[in-house]
């Protein structure tokens, strides 16, 4: 019987596992993270490189360790201080190398690999009617007293209609999708439309455009914004105040979270890539978008929303991934264990312990951390410092818990 089972070990899944181990409540042989990937945090590497992201958007103090000032102690013992880049108007923020190196130098120095079990959840069941939780993977399955759904930001890329009617060898990709390869996709004899029109696309345009010429096609007007939210949104108290007093499962919820994210917006420092970019003449932004496309001999036919077209064209996708609550998992452990879901098919938590509320109110044994917290951690929830929240909330709820079961059994060990 593990203590938990945590299933994804991206950056979410890897930062609770190092609260847990840390808080000295643990044992590595009490813990499980269960994730397809061969390493720890393999999966947000893997994107972040597929993207061309060279620095993190947030600043040094977001990290998976315990310890606020951890990456830049690691930086400047390294000799790698000037891997923290200065910002405007904001703390320095660390290259994607730093922050990655930071991040196995604290799976290496806590043993969080020995914790790590290669596999995909499949199902989540109650074998003895709520005393304990059973996860299941193709190959085995683990008893366990609670689990974490650290699932990511969503199940799967999302296409626009157009798409729909494209066979397969079509010179049409999107950069969330396994094996994207950046290299081979700028080896393409012709022009390179990137679709999308936020960070991602940005930073996808500006690594093509250092190779070909590239089209950023957006929707909308570019915006520029830095952080993901306003920092006050890190703080518990800014939390309670404007999320926990809304109605949990809510819609105003929701509505309040997407009003102060400032989802698809490009930082400045991006920008200035791009600007860049267009001035050398490799790169142009139009804004608009693609009304279909047929696949040709050497490459894509394109028509445009305003009637132009355009042909031999390769087409990047950077449209985002489908809703976290739409993961199959979310859905069977939803119903399996009849788990309350709100708007939009979230979890229902409760606020204080971060539990999923079962439909009669009870706190069940699963807990979610990432964007599927959103609604009670907030507009941050998805992010890096989402996950020492949650981990923080976790450890709470545990220590009452461990409290409560050593109180109700003292007694007889002491009689
Ligand atoms: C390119 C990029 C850059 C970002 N930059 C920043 C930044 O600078 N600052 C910031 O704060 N945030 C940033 N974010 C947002 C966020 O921090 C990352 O998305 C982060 O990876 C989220 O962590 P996660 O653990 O929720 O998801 P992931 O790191 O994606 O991990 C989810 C894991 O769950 C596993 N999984 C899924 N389903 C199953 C299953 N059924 N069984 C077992 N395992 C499963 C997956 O394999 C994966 O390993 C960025 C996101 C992206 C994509």
């Amino acid at each position: 019987m593990y203590e938990y089972v945590i299933v994804g070990g991206g950056v979410h899944g890897t930062c609770l596992a190092n609260y847990l181990i840390d808080s000295g409540g643990y044992t590595h042989d009490e813990l499980r993270i269960v994730d397809p990937r061969d390493a720890l945090l393999a999966s947000f590497a893997t994107k972040a490189r597929q993207c061309g992201m060279r620095t993190l958007r947030s600043s040094f103090v977001h990290h998976i360790d315990t310890e606020p000032f951890s990456l830049e102690t690691f930086a400047t013992g390294h000799g790698r201080g000037d891997e923290l880049v200065a910002t405007e108007d904001y703390p320095n923020r660390p290259t994607l190398e730093l922050f990655l190196d930071h991040a196995r130098y604290v799976i290496d120095r806590r043993d969080l690999a020995d914790c790590h079990v290669q596999g995909t959840v499949s199902a989540i069941t109650e074998p003895d009617h709520g005393e304990s939780l059973r996860v299941e993977t193709d190959e085995r399955a683990f008893d366990t007293r609670r689990v974490v759904l650290a699932l990511g930001l969503g199940p799967q890329p999302t296409y626009p209609e157009w798409t729909t009617p494209m066979p397969d060898d079509a010179a049409l990709t999107h950069v969330w999708e396994e094996g994207f390869d950046p290299t081979a996709a700028t080896a393409f004899d012709g022009r390179t439309i990137v679709v999308g029109g936020g960070i991602t696309a940005a930073q996808l345009a500006c690594r093509f455009a250092e190779q070909t010429h590239v089209t950023l096609l957006s929707r909308h007007d570019l915006e520029t914004a830095l952080p993901e939210a306003d920092p006050q949104w890190i703080n518990w108290g800014h939390i309670e105040t404007h999320i926990h007093t809304l109605p949990a499962g809510s819609q105003a919820r929701h509505d309040r979270i997407r009003n102060v994210r400032n989802d698809a917006t490009i930082p400045p420092y991006v920008m200035d890539r791009l600007t860049d970019a267009c001035n050398r003449g490799d790169l142009a932004v139009r804004i608009g978008e693609i009304s279909c496309a047929h696949a040709t001999g050497d490459g894509l036919l394109v028509r445009f929303a305003d009637g132009r077209s355009t042909a031999t064209v390769q087409v990047l996708l950077a449209t985002g991934l489908e809703p976290a609550p739409d993961h199959p998992l979310v859905s069977q452990v939803a119903e399996t264990l009849g788990l309350e879901r709100g708007a939009n098919g979230f979890p229902v938590l409760n606020d204080r312990t971060l539990a999923w509320r079962r439909t009669d109110g009870a706190d069940s044994r699963v807990s979610v951390s990432g964007m599927l917290a959103e609604t009670t951690v907030g507009p941050l929830a998805r992010n890096v410092i989402g996950a020492r929240r949650v981990a923080e909330r976790l450890l709470t709820g545990c220590s009452e818990s461990r409290g409560q079961r050593r109180t109700a059994s003292e007694p007889a060990h002491l009689g």
